[in-house]
């Protein structure tokens, strides 16, 4: 299967933040990579914009070093690499100052698709929104990209909505949750609304639970005392695992149109229950071989989770009896990242079940290794009698999209494409994200109230044992981070 490479229109992206870590590692090798697939126009231009001050060969250079160090030795090629940074430049400009508009607003042409993409604090949205629109610099079809954290709190992401609305209007905001980019993710959709197959069976008639799983194995080291202002419910839950819970359980939208899409996700947040303390579990770290989640956050007596499990419950007719398992957390045994939908038994079985469960999964991987499989049973090959065994019908998008080792596009590839397509299907609506902090706030204030303190865990493990108990208690278990 090869994939089809359709060119976007001309653009103007002006890249706010280009001297930061994630214009380097993310942003500018994206757009990159795209170049060399041939959907950048060679009329595009990235304009890159900081307070630093840099020349036009300083900030060259800047793009050659990201692109040296973030993408993947088979795509870079001198001659590309030179073709590539001819479209790019650099104008200095304090958000906050009056320094570079000017040549900002003569440097953008009003004839091409005009993008600005927020890659800096929050605190500076609402500025750097305002100075693109007194300065005339934004017009009706511009559009502007907003990284995550938005907001803390409901009321920190409604003063981040309404700063940006005072100069943009919400068809022109695209909120980044660069899960929603990934390629499983939309997959997710295509399977459950392309296909006959899983539809019908896609509610707690069939579905015991769903379990859905970020783990990462790197600490908080070097970004401790930041993240321990946030932590995992709102670094992860409120978000990323938010908007897969949303994907797995919305209802069909009518239309895969932006809005209608988002209006069945902002169903299901508003359908989500309260969670009781019994049904969340909340974990750091401890030292061993690494330092600590205490010592990496430079707060010895930190309340802050870096681990946390809960159960979610839809008060919905779809899923009144299927609770949502989410987990996420630091330190453990593996980076993965996946969606299991785990189906109930058969109502009665004909064969013998002293093997253990015949219960089919579909797992949907969004890392490592891309891809869906769907458990089934079937007989054990061989003349060994009526022996049933379950085999993994897997479709590895890697392999599935062959040939010769293409590459699936980083979900940055994608979503900045989609906003230069200007298309939000992707991307966060402002009253989703509040729906989410509504949800969020009252959970995080009451564990606050309380004095809550995580629990301890080892490293390269699966998470405190508490959360394996609150699964137990449940007559489930959570896959096994290794093995599956
Ligand atoms: P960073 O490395 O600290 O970079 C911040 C950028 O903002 C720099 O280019 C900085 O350049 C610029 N900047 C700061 N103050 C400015 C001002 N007053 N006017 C104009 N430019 C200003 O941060 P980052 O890691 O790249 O993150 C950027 C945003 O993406 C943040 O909202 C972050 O939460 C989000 N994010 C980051 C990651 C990641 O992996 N890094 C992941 C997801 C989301 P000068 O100092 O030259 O002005």
């Amino acid at each position: 299967m090869v994939s089809r490479t359709i060119p976007v229109d001309p653009f103007d992206l002006v890249l706010f933040g280009a001297t930061g870590d994630l214009a380097k590692r993310k942003i500018l090798p994206s757009l990159y990579r795209r170049f060399t697939a041939g959907q950048m126009p060679t009329d595009a231009r990235v304009i890159g914009a900081a307070r630093s001050e840099l020349s036009q060969d300083e900030f060259h250079t800047l793009v050659r070093d990201a692109i040296e160090a973030y993408v993947s030795d088979t795509m870079k090629d001198a001659a590309t690499i030179d073709a590539f940074i001819a479209q790019c430049s650099y104008i200095a400009i304090d958000a906050k100052g009056e320094g570079g508009w000017e040549e900002l607003k003569t440097s953008v042409r009003d004839e091409v698709v005009k993008a600005f993409y927020f890659s800096v604090a929050p605190a500076i949205f609402g500025p750097l929104a305002e100075k693109l629109r007194s300065h005339g610099i934004a017009c009706e079809n511009s559009r502007l990209v907003v990284e995550k954290p938005f907001g803390i709190d409901l009321e920190t992401a409604k003063k981040l909505n309404d700063d940006l609305a005072a100069s943009f209007h919400e068809t022109q905001i695209y909120r980044i949750d660069h899960f929603l980019g990934k390629e499983t993710v939309q997959n997710l959709m295509a399977v459950r609304f392309a296909n006959v197959l899983f539809e019908p069976l896609w509610n707690e008639r069939y579905i015991d639970h769903v379990q859905i799983t970020v783990a990462e194995t790197v600490g908080v080291g070097g970004r401790g005392s930041y993240y321990d202002k946030s932590g995992a419910m709102r670094d992860m839950v409120q978000n990323h695992l938010m908007q897969l819970l949303c994907l797995t359980a919305m209802e069909p939208p009518a239309a895969f149109d932006p809005d209608r899409l988002r209006d069945e996700k902002l169903k299901v947040i508003r359908a989500l229950d309260p969670v009781a303390p019994k049904n969340i579990v909340r974990g750091q770290y401890k030292a061993g071989p690494d330092p600590s989640y205490l010592e990496d956050a430079e707060n010895p007596d930190s309340k802050t989770e870096c681990y946390i499990a809960m159960k979610v419950c839809i008060s919905n007719w779809r899923w009144k009896h299927t609770p949502f398992y989410l987990r996420t957390g630091k330190r453990m045994s593996k980076r993965m990242s996946e969606i299991v939908v785990q189906f109930k038994e058969t109502p009665h079985s004909i064969f013998d079940r002293d093997e253990g469960s015949t219960a089919n999964a579909l797992t949907i991987r969004l890392q490592p290794d891309e891809g869906m499989d769907l458990s089934v049973t079937i007989k054990e090959p061989g003349p060994g009698g009526m022996r049933l065994v379950n085999v993994p019908l897997d479709m590895s998008f890697a392999d599935a999209l062959g040939p010769d080792g293409e590459e699936i596009p980083d979900a940055y590839e994608r979503l900045i494409m989609d906003v230069i397509r200007g298309n939000q299907t992707l991307f966060m609506r402002g009253d989703e994200v509040e729906a989410a902090w509504a949800w969020t706030d009252p959970i995080i204030d009451a564990w606050e109230a309380r004095g809550d303190k995580p629990q301890p865990y080892a490293q390269g493990s699966s998470g405190p044992e508490e959360a394996l108990a609150m699964m137990l208690r449940d007559g489930r278990r959570w896959r096994d981070l290794e093995t599956g």
